[in-house]
């Protein structure tokens, strides 16, 4: 990327008000964002420290790493975090025709749809063999688990249904915005862009990017990639806890 704003300037948002900048609300809440994986370099050290705060997040998907990875997905999925689209092969949208734009979301909207339809026969063949082995599984852990479980696979599924998408370098055409749309899927950008991605960029700058810049409402980019990890390492737990202290509220985007 060789321009960009941190905070996304207000006009731009008029402009484009068919897209969703931010989420207004009156409980402080805010929105994580992570883009580009999954990946094995920070998609599951993120999910730990997500975990250890109690923090939800929005994760925007590349289809082609949903195929490496799907364990990586499922877990995003299973510990109750919001899935969108990001295109199967992260495509530029003013460099990519509308036809072959709109097929690459399909493809990645079927690859979260067979992982997701893999995961809820997962769920249901463990039920079953439990069941067949006449194990009584005991009350506690992990029959909550279970339910945790099928209740998080619920809420992923009406995810769907209400289909997010975020297009990768934040460019797409008004045609392909608006047909998308018509798809029913909600074009999600951003209030702040953390700048993890940018080597340039240093990792104590890309936390005074977030933290200064949020506010209520506010989408955060991050990206859980190779390429961002050295900066999202360093950022996520400072920035959790300085937000957290800021009486902000972690919300997933559904
Ligand atoms: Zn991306």
């Amino acid at each position: 990327m060789d321009f960009y704003w941190i905070k996304t300037n207000k006009i731009i948002k008029q402009i484009f008000s068919n897209q969703v900048w931010d989420l207004p609300n009156t409980e402080k809440k805010i929105y994580l964002t992570f883009d580009d994986g999954p990946t094995p370099e920070a998609t599951g050290w993120i999910l730990s420290v997500l975990k250890e705060h109690a923090v939800k997040a929005t994760f925007f998907c590349i289809g082609d790493n949903i195929r490496k990875h799907p364990d990586l997905f499922r877990k995003i999925v299973s510990e109750g975090h919001s899935i969108g689209n990001h295109t199967y092969h992260h495509l530029q949208g003013w460099k990519t025709t509308n036809k072959a734009y709109l097929e690459n979301i399909r493809l990645c909207e079927e690859e979260i749809r067979i992982q997701m339809t893999n995961n809820r026969q997962q769920a249901a063949d463990s039920r079953q063999q439990t069941a067949e082995i006449g194990i009584q599984p005991p009350e506690n852990s992990s029959q909550k688990n279970e339910t945790s479980l099928t209740k998080n696979l619920q809420t992923a599924t009406s995810n769907l249904k209400s289909k997010l998408f975020r297009p990768p370098y934040g460019k797409i055409r008004p045609l392909q915005s608006a047909q998308l749309r018509k798809k029913g899927y909600r074009i999600i950008m951003w209030d702040v862009l953390s700048a993890d991605f940018d080597y340039k960029v240093s990792p104590e700058k890309c936390l005074s990017n977030v933290v200064e810049n949020t506010a209520q409402g506010s989408i955060i980019v991050f990206h859980d990639s190779k390429k961002a990890f050295r900066n999202v390492e360093y950022v996520l737990p400072k920035a959790i806890k300085i937000l957290k202290e800021k009486g902000f509220q972690f919300a997933t985007i559904d």
